[in-house]
């Protein structure tokens, strides 16, 4: 998460944008210089800028728009917004790309720069080469006097973004459904969207940590499970037919159903790709290599065609739109539906729940009830990061005859429907096993087995080395 500590290696950018701890690794100078090198990137084009809740994005968000108009830009200025809206902003105002300031679901104290090509999408591991090349060769082109770019707000974005939304969706249809639906906003960003969107579509609104509060009192911005405990009980306490949690930045959401279960993304994604394979036989269904087989079964089950990338959401953005698919997800709640935007969105896959609830009258529990079940067991082995690259390749000495992909570490698919992903870890020297079976006992002897694997031929290169 570091990213900006790597300087000694040359890299701004991880794979989230730049990220680090505010006022210690991320100071308001050095956005500022970045601010600077985005700009010279752009060469004078126009570029939205917004920024999540956090108590430090509006100095950063200041200190990147002078960065940007010094160098010729022109800004247009959205201000707090969820990520998915900023993102709509770059796509329909036709500029040149965007800047968003925010750190997404990491604690309080953390902050970061996410840079948009023009499509809203984050842009590419080579353009954000480039940049980073602007910025150490200490290539910035500051602009004269008289070409200095010019600060315009964008306040209608809210509303836009909202309606957007309701154009992929049957409004009056869910309207006479009059759901109940308890929204958790994290004390950020989506507050200022979902409310406002579920009352068009006629829901009665119950919201907790609502309140914008960049120092997140409420919950963590990470909305796993076992941080979504309040929501749960909310959502059985006023007897709502729905609860949905986001994260930090809007862009991820993960759903209750009304007994107060909380669901975690592969399954509301499994959903959503039911519904829409229904309406569209033969899609492309484009997904992490880490996602369930539950993805799997259920585009297969519905003529639809999995195509499996490399771990990370820029990842399936970028190949949704290289092959013009229209539907992308991830497990952690990030749904990413084309028609609308190719990049997740946290607003516009609560309304798709919505809509297939109208349209089939059926509750969160008795779709989740549909679903194939799996059970998943994670693991992790001690690997020193100079013996990874070896330790693939001897992985996969031993596979030539399984069902395997290669796309990110290793994913093995056995016949009796239980899998295994082993992926070198980009941050630690570990490799994490993630195993899925149709029971958690075969889930828990995949990773002892394949974790006895990894130790022996790590253990082995590492006696041949010191032989
Ligand atoms: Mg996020």
């Amino acid at each position: 998460m570091l990213n900006v500590g790597d300087m000694m290696f040359m890299r701004l950018f991880g794979t989230n944008g730049i990220r680090g701890l505010v006022n210690k690794e991320l100071t308001p100078d050095l956005a500022l210089t970045i601010g600077s090198a985005i700009g010279t990137f752009f060469n004078s084009g126009t570029i939205v800028v917004g920024h999540d809740a956090r108590t430090s994005s509006p100095m950063l968000a200041e200190a990147v728009i002078s960065g940007l108009t010094a160098t010729g830009c022109d800004v247009l200025f959205v201000g707090m917004a969820p990520t998915p809206t900023i993102q709509y902003a770059v796509k329909t105002h036709k500029v040149d790309g965007g800047v968003i300031i925010t750190a997404s679901h990491n604690p309080p104290e953390y902050n970061g720069i996410k840079v948009l090509w023009n499509d809203g999408i984050e842009i590419s591991r080579e353009q954000e080469i480039e940049i980073e090349n602007i910025y150490f060769g200490r290539k910035i082109s500051y602009s004269k006097w008289d070409s200095i770019g010019g600060i315009q707000p964008l306040s209608s974005i809210i509303d836009e973004y909202i309606e957007a939304i309701t154009q992929h969706i049957d409004v009056p249809k869910i309207a006479t459904k009059s759901f109940h639906v308890v929204v958790d906003a994290a004390n950020s960003v989506s507050a200022l969207t979902i409310p406002k969107l579920l009352r068009i579509l006629g829901c009665k609104v119950t919201t907790i940590n609502a309140d914008i509060n960049g120092t997140f009192p409420g919950r963590l911005p990470e909305p796993r499970p076992e941080n979504l405990i309040e929501l749960s009980n909310v959502v059985k306490s006023v007897g709502a037919d729905l609860g949905v949690a986001f994260d930090g930045d809007g862009d991820r959401s993960i759903f209750v159903d009304e007994t107060g279960q909380v669901h975690w993304g592969d399954k509301t994604f499994a959903i959503v790709i039911k519904h829409f394979l229904s309406a569209n036989p033969g899609a492309k269904i484009v997904t992490p290599i880490s996602s369930s087989t539950l993805i799997k079964d259920v585009a297969e089950a519905f003529n639809g065609e999995v195509v499996w990338t490399k771990v990370g959401s820029v990842t399936v953005s970028h190949t949704m739109k290289k092959l013009n698919a229209m539907l992308g997800g991830e497990e952690n709640g990030g749904i990413f539906y084309g028609p609308h935007q190719a990049v997740r969105d946290g607003g516009m896959a609560a309304a798709l729940i919505l809509n297939i609830m109208a349209e089939t009258g059926k509750k969160l529990s008795e779709m989740v009830e549909e679903l194939p079940q799996y059970y998943l067991e994670k693991g992790k082995v001690d690997c020193p990061n100079e013996l990874k690259v070896q330790v693939l390749e001897k992985l996969l000495e031993d596979m030539r005859s399984l069902n395997i992909s290669t796309i990110d570490g290793v994913k093995i698919w056995f016949e009796d429907k239980s899998s295994i992903l082993i992926r070198p870890s980009g941050t630690e020297p570990i490799y994490r096993l993630y195993a899925e079976a149709k029971t958690a006992e075969k889930a828990r002897s995949l990773i002892r087995e394949y974790d006895l694997k990894l130790k022996s031929i790590i253990a082995s290169l590492k006696s041949a080395s010191t032989n």
